[in-house]
């Protein structure tokens, strides 16, 4: 069991067919206690439920700084400590350059930029005490090839501002042990460009990926287990490529 016992908070995990399920999932089976954070409280408890155990589901808007603190205080009230922050949660719209509105931009960047900064502002203190933790944000090949795939401009900016965040946190808290990666997954089957991706698109986007397939959300949880996980505890500040080789630099 790579992670008996500790406490795995994961944003945006509640969407049963999405990456932050797939992990919580995974989490789980490696001994973790998971904590589900995700917009309606329902749909978040559900999702815990069908972990199985010792698992807690509570909701929150990542973007909204009161919320986010109050859930982080219901998960020490019951566990006592944050092992593991994933910054999962993100929305994403495919709009081009010149139709970007305020609305367009204040959603996708709230959710994925502020929301990360939120979350690890608010289990830093906790991971500082403890002098270990593993903050895993999950940016984007978008961030990386200035998208093209599916999110416009302002998704590949947030998830551009998620790396260098990352990396301004990990140099930050290194000396507290506390590590912090991000993960750059490519085009994964999720309900996020659900009903929006046409067979089209799916075969230019197949044509240039090498490993020929699109990825699974369990090709994300294998990534963030590692990232968790000791297994990765001499890296800090790194971004790991989970694309089928869609982008080899
Ligand atoms: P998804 O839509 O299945 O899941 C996203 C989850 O985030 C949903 O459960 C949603 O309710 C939640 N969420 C949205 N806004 C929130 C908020 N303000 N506060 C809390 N929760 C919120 O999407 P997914 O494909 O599983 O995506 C997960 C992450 O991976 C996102 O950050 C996405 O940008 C990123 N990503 C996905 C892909 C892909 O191809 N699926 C590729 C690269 C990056």
């Amino acid at each position: 069991m790579l992670l008996q016992d500790q406490v795995a908070v994961i944003t945006g995990a509640a969407s049963a067919r999405g990456l932050g399920f797939a992990t919580a999932k995974m989490f789980a089976d490696q001994g973790a206690k998971v904590v589900i954070i995700d917009l309606d409280a329902d749909a978040s408890q559900a999702a815990a439920s069908q972990l199985g155990g010792d698992h807690l589901g509570l909701a929150a808007n990542v973007a909204n700084e009161q919320q986010v603190n109050a859930a982080i205080e219901q998960v020490l009230a019951k566990y006592g400590r944050i092992d593991v922050l994933v910054n999962n949660a993100g929305i994403t719209q495919p709009v081009k350059l010149m139709d970007i509105k305020r609305d367009n931009y204040d959603a996708v960047l709230d959710v994925s930029l502020r929301g990360t900064l939120l979350m690890s502002q608010a289990v830093i203190p906790t991971m500082r005490r403890q002098r270990s933790g593993s903050i895993i944000c999950i940016s984007s090949v978008s961030a990386q090839r200035g998208g093209g795939i599916f999110g416009g401009p302002h998704y590949s900016a947030a998830k551009a501002g998620v790396l260098g965040l990352m990396k301004a946190m990990a140099r930050e808290l290194g000396p507290d042990n506390v590590r912090v990666n991000a993960i750059t997954p490519g085009l994964i089957q999720t309900d996020i460009t659900a009903g929006k991706l046409s067979d089209e698109m799916r075969q230019s986007i197949l044509a240039g990926i090498p490993l020929n397939r699109l990825g699974d959300a369990s090709d994300i949880a294998g990534a963030a287990l590692f990232l968790a996980s000791p297994l990765s505890a001499y890296s800090t500040g790194i971004t790991l490529d989970v694309n089928g080789g869609m982008l080899i630099h």
